[in-house]
């Protein structure tokens, strides 16, 4: 049996997709990948991955070193999708001594390595490679097929760009960071499933420590099925994608507003892809969901941080972020004197006229006056109940 299948094989193709980072998002609908290969019996795609079949993750452990409880976010990223189709996967993660990639050495030939080290059994190697231009993750893929077109054996890579390698800009440098190594709080698969589609958040990247969350999400969204969403050359399938704009999907352009969920462009996308032909088969109790509604409530505050207060002998720089989905009123800059006084406007007021996106703000303040405290009141402006249900206030000491 193992010679015949070694003689079926006659042909090796490979699939690439490279996944930029940019502010650009001008024209966004959900969409799935234009291979041939993307089909109902393709095992390369985690949209075909079986009930009970386990999914097995090659993590190197430079990279568990860089992001402290990162095998519970790549259990995530993978079964946020499943989530959303009603299924769960098992991802099993082996820790392998893999070497990092070396200054010019392409996607390719690292995964080639990797997997001489991981074994051919896994169904990712994972890992940083050197990127070019604004690419900050990628996935690709190499499979064999036997004469009838049937795939015998796959190897697929999922690298974020290596930023000491690969710098994003000479003036400004970036690394990866975890969730929690941001938060502070370790925890697992499931419930970070949980938190990204019942409390959807945004994170904001700050001091060049870019999340590998989203990245992850992703990445992992085309190893489910899915295009890239931004303007460009696309792999989108023209048969298989809406004209239906969304300014800010998982599967667009990464930005430095990171989103710890689901779109629902994202759920629209993945349950179009489950509910074609053949893609739905073996999950056959499932249906209801991917014929659900696809809603995601964000909430009208979606960032609001008072970050840090310096002071250097002449003035105050507030550095802070606020996003809002609407209109929230203002803020209200407020300090004291001391630990027990009362706060006091300093006179400073933002107005919030509409939705915002200001996740570095910048804000200074003339003084020679040590020891000031502040913090950023949100007060909207013509509802007392939203402001009971927002974060009121910011505050850093
Ligand atoms: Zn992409």
């Amino acid at each position: 049996m193992k010679l015949r299948a070694s003689l079926f094989i006659l042909a090796s193709l490979v699939a690439q997709v490279g996944c930029r980072s940019s502010q650009d998002d001008s024209k966004l609908n959900w969409g799935h990948l234009n291979y041939n290969a993307l089909t109902p019996s393709a095992p390369q795609f985690l949209i075909n991955q079986k009930p009970g079949e386990p999914y097995r993750v090659c993590l190197p452990q430079y990279m568990k070193n860089d992001l402290p409880g990162v095998e519970a976010e790549i259990g995530a990223a993978i079964n946020v999708w499943a989530q959303a189709l009603g299924r769960n996967i098992d991802v099993q993660i082996t820790t392998e001594e893999l070497p990092r990639a070396s200054t010019g050495e392409d996607s390719d030939s690292l995964r080639e390595k990797y997997y001489e080290i991981c074994g051919e059994e896994f169904d990712v190697v994972l890992g940083y490679v050197g990127l070019g231009s604004q690419t900050v993750g990628e996935t690709g893929v190499s499979w064999m097929v036997n004469g009838r077109g049937e795939v015998m054996s796959f190897k697929r890579h999922l690298f974020l760009r290596d930023f000491t390698l690969t710098p994003a800009s000479r003036s400004n440098d970036r690394s990866w960071q975890s969730l929690a190594s941001r938060t502070g709080t370790t925890t697992d698969a499931q419930t970070l499933v949980t938190q990204m589609t019942t409390n959807p958040k945004i994170e904001v990247e700050v001091g060049g420590k870019a999340l590998a969350l989203p990245v992850l999400t992703h990445e992992f969204g085309h190893v489910w099925g899915l295009c890239d969403q931004y303007e460009g050359p696309s792999n989108c399938d023209p048969n298989h994608s809406s004209d239906h704009k969304a300014l800010d999907a998982i599967m667009a352009a990464s930005s430095n507003v990171a989103k710890l969920y689901l779109t629902e462009d994202d759920l629209i996308g993945i349950r179009e892809l489950a509910k074609r032909e053949g893609y739905n088969q073996h999950w056959p109790d499932t249906t209801d969901i991917i014929n659900a509604k696809s809603k995601v409530a964000l909430p009208d505050v979606r960032y609001f941080s008072l970050r840090s207060a310096n002071f250097d002998g002449s003035k105050y720089t507030l550095d802070f972020g606020v996003v809002t989905g609407k209109a929230m009123g203002q803020i209200d800059i407020q300090y004291r004197t001391s630990e027990q006084g009362e706060f006091r406007s300093t006179g400073s007021i933002i107005p919030l006229d509409g939705p915002v996106e200001y996740p570095q703000y910048s804000y200074q303040l003339r003084t020679s006056q040590k020891g000031l405290q502040f913090r950023l009141v949100m007060s909207p402006g013509d509802s007392q109940e939203e402001a009971a249900k927002a974060p009121l206030y910011s505050e850093v000491r």
